[in-house]
């Protein structure tokens, strides 16, 4: 393709609107524009990285034995009524009417829609296992959309759906689906791992999300330095201590703590460590409000205590309700005295003995406080994040964390969607069995960022080789009869050796193309110019090295053949 014949708007400053690397090289490299939050337009380089994305996973999800068909984007209510998720799916689902007044929603993922499918169209267990994909736009009204196609509202999915006769052989699928995944991060050219993780709003038994590891990352990733366990931390499991303090418990004591209300502030002012004092958080769940306590250098996890209590929503409680249930302002919350609400623990509270607890009570503590005497717990449970240090719940070295963007997801469902929608076959003895399911997503844009986000410099992009807008940027620097003749010989014999070329025709001087080809990160550039030719030769430049090697123009096709796949 000629630069001169296609829209590649690059952008020499920095864009305002950008925080993290792939965002900002995307705008700059003219792959996309924003045309709303979360909302974007692929420009023609933008799009041919996602249609190889698409590409890599098309082929690996037949390879699996999945079969590709393709879902509306919208899908009526009463589809997510008989699972609940009409409801349960909150904000994030964006709801219309038609002009009949029906409501329907943009689909933010597909259980419904294919298990009405399942339901309606497979009868035996003759025709399982099934495992169904599309490559489709999705729409979620995010609470924050950011960092570009990281984290849009409309946005590209790869997910697939599998439909098994038992658990056992949807554990098969499970796997099949999971080593497709590492195949394809793989192909991307993507440093990644899989971790176990939360099941959120899709549910189900068990899942596992594929991390791209990169600073940036949303997401934290706890493993095990010498084993092989690794999980999200919303979902790493902490067991409960294996010490209990053996310190004789002292009198309850009252001490004024004036104006300390964090756990720095008071430890500071008392001139202890945290772990001797207990936080005590209210949150409400749209039914109650309920008071955690975790030990003070612990950080709550919002995903455990969530599903500990099998809530829809979980928030902190605001100001005023935490005045009202402990009678003192934020930040002196104590369990001691707290009648009105349920309190619950973490593990590690019942370890401790005489801590520093909130007074409820304005610029109010106490000291000295312990479990059963001075107040009660109504259960523990593990509530608090894991973190670098602790010992790994698999007993298989030290947990080290890290930050992570999560580019797939794959969840073992159960019978959870087949059981809502009733989505049965007939065994081969003629019984009607649920179908056991599975669900796999990918984020195809969020995949290419994720790429740039590990493969960039100060410089631009530097695309890793299967998912490069080009293979080679073509760059005649001079203007001569010569310059153009070689050019337009090497533009033919590069794409006849099955190389994509981009053509650079524009009539800019030598430095802003260089330029311009390092921020849009072809593997390679081939610089065409008066004085090489001279000599009979042009410049080759792998772009990730920036190694330079002068060649004949009839030997470049054969040496780019070669050091793409070498
Ligand atoms: P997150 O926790 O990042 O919101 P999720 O758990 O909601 O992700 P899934 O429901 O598992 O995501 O969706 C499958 C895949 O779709 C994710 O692994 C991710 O790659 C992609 N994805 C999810 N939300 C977005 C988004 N808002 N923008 C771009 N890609 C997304
Ligand atoms: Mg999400």
């Amino acid at each position: 393709m000629r630069t001169s014949q296609v829209l590649i708007p690059t952008l020499r400053e920095e864009p305002g609107e950008a925080e993290t690397a792939s965002h900002k090289l995307m705008l700059r490299a003219g792959l996309i524009r924003k045309v709303a939050a979360g909302i974007y337009t692929y420009l023609p380089l933008g799009l041919r990285v996602i249609r190889k994305v698409e590409q890599i996973i098309r082929e690996e999800m037949n390879r699996a034995g999945a079969q590709e068909l393709l879902m509306p984007i919208a899908s009526p209510a009463e589809l997510w009524q008989e699972t609940g998720r009409w409801n349960f799916y909150g904000k994030e689902l964006i709801r219309f009417k038609d002009r009949h007044d029906r409501e329907f929603c943009l689909g933010p993922t597909h259980e419904e829609v294919i298990t009405d499918l399942f339901r309606r169209e497979v009868r035996s267990y003759r025709h399982m296992p099934l495992n169904f994909y599309q490559i489709q736009t999705k729409f979620r009204d995010e609470i924050r959309p950011r960092f570009g196609l990281m984290r849009g509202r409309e946005f590209i999915m790869k997910d697939a759906y599998s439909f098994d006769q038992d658990q056992a052989s949807a554990m098969v699928s499970y796997q099949k689906m999971y080593d497709a995944y590492h195949r394809i991060f793989t192909r991307c050219g993507l440093t990644f791992r899989a971790v176990e993780a939360d099941t959120g709003l899709i549910g189900g038994s068990s899942s596992h999300e594929f991390m791209v590891l990169a600073d940036t990352g949303e997401n934290t990733i706890v493993y095990s330095d010498t084993g092989t366990y690794a999980a999200n931390v919303e979902q790493a499991e902490v067991p409960p201590p294996t010490e209990v303090s053996t310190e004789a418990p002292r009198p309850l004591q009252t001490v004024q703590t004036p104006r300390c209300r964090t756990v720095e502030e008071v430890t500071k002012f008392l001139n202890i460590s945290p772990t001797h004092l207990v936080k005590t958080l209210l949150y409400s769940t749209g039914k109650e409000t309920i008071a955690v306590l975790v030990r003070g250098d612990h950080e709550a996890n919002e995903i455990k205590i969530q599903r500990f209590l099998r809530a829809t929503n979980l928030e902190l409680a605001t100001p005023a309700v935490v005045e009202q249930v402990t009678g003192a302002p934020v930040g002196f919350a104590g369990p001691v005295g707290l009648k009105q609400i349920r309190i619950i623990a973490d593990h590690a509270i019942k370890a401790l003995r005489n801590v520093v607890v909130g007074g409820n009570q304005l610029d109010t503590h106490y000291v000295d406080a312990n479990w059963e005497r001075d107040f009660q717990v109504e259960q523990f449970a593990d509530l608090r994040s894991a973190r670098e240090g602790d010992p790994s719940p698999r007993k298989d070295g030290t947990l080290k964390s890290t930050k992570g963007i999560e580019v797939g997801h794959v969840f073992m469902l159960g019978t959870k969607y087949s059981e809502a929608m009733k989505a049965s076959y007939l065994d081969a003895q003629g019984k009607e069995c649920l179908a056991v399911m599975g669900c796999y997503g990918i984020g195809v844009g969020r995949t290419a960022a994720s790429a740039i986000e590990q493969n960039h410099d100060a410089k631009g992009i530097i695309w890793p080789f299967p998912i490069a807008p080009f293979h080679v940027h073509l760059l005649p620097l001079t203007q001569s009869a010569q310059t153009a003749q070689v050019t337009e010989q090497l533009y033919a014999e590069l794409q006849a050796a099955g190389l994509e070329v981009l053509w650079d025709d524009r009539d800019e001087r030598a430095g802003v193309k260089v330029n311009d080809a390092d921020l849009m990160g072809a593997p390679f550039q081939v610089v065409v110019g008066d004085k090489g030719l001279a000599e009979g030769v042009v410049e080759v430049k792998t772009r990730k090295d920036g190694i330079k090697i002068k060649l004949p123009p009839a030997q470049v096709a054969v040496y780019l053949t070669r050091t793409q796949t070498s």
